[in-house]
């Protein structure tokens, strides 16, 4: 390498942040008694890592569509869809799964922890399919509810957790495969307003200190207000503000 190689190479930017998400033209029809619902009418997005995006939008503007091709539980009509640089409408199902259980953590409103069982289990679950091995996989659950507040409570069951806590047990779960993306629909749907304050200040922190990626869905604009960027859906296109 020539010395001016070496001054050019010193001078380089730094790399900016890795696309986490690039959607480009994407576009969603669904059929029903043979008329057409146009859910997304081509949106382009991109998600860099260490971003956290809050999605906006009216009821039947197409956000939860939009979230189910962004967590790979749906498949555009047109469109592409690179997720850590990897073309994800040209996977097989298989593969998505696979996709699924390594890059994303899924957090639903309703929280969908398996009942009569505790929290640590409960956390264990997703490694079970990642096929790591027991003692582990008990390591790993124990550690992620310890970091989230939850030493105390790792062998209650779901019924014996506050809503806040039940919320946490699903985030500890949705973050102990480490993925690059966290996924939220409307997380904060059914808490009280002191419940979902203590989810959005650990969301901002998750964020801040462990650089975690998230995109989450709202309708709320104060929930929205909390992420560093804000995009919202109007009849499945995307408004940028
Ligand atoms: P949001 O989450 O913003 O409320 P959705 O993405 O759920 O919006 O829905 C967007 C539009 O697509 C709505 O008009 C809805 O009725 C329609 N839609 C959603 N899912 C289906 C489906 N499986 N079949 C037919 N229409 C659907
Ligand atoms: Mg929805």
């Amino acid at each position: 390498m020539s010395a001016m190689q070496k001054q050019m190479q010193k001078e380089m930017p730094k790399q900016s942040p890795k696309e986490v998400i690039n959607i480009q033209g994407l576009h969603k029809t669904y059929v029903l008694d043979g008329v057409q619902v146009h859910a997304l009418r081509g949106i382009d997005l991109t998600l860099h890592q260490g971003e956290y995006l809050a999605i906006m939008g009216p009821s039947g503007s197409g956000k939860s569509t939009l979230m189910n091709i962004i967590g790979c539980l749906d498949v555009p009509d047109q469109g592409s869809y690179w997720l850590n640089g990897q073309d994800v409408t040209k996977m097989h199902s298989d593969a998505l799964a696979q996709v699924r259980n390594r890059e994303l953590g899924f957090v639903f409103q309703n929280f969908n922890l398996l009942a009569r069982t505790s929290a640590v289990e409960n956390v264990e679950t997703p490694l079970i399919y990642a096929g790591v091995a027991k003692a582990e996989r008990r390591r790993r659950a124990i550690d992620m509810l310890q970091r989230l507040g939850l030493a105390e409570r790792l062998y209650h069951l779901p019924n014996q957790l506050s809503g806040g806590q039940q919320q946490r047990v699903a985030i500890a779960r949705a973050l102990v495969t480490r993925p690059s993306l966290l996924l939220a629909d409307e997380p904060t749907g059914n808490m009280d307003s002191a419940t979902s304050a203590e989810l959005l200040t650990l969301l901002a922190k998750l964020n801040l200190e462990d650089g975690l990626t998230i995109a989450l869905i709202t309708h709320e604009a104060d929930v929205a207000a909390k992420a560093q960027r804000k995009v919202t859906l109007i009849d499945g296109q995307l408004e940028h503000n």
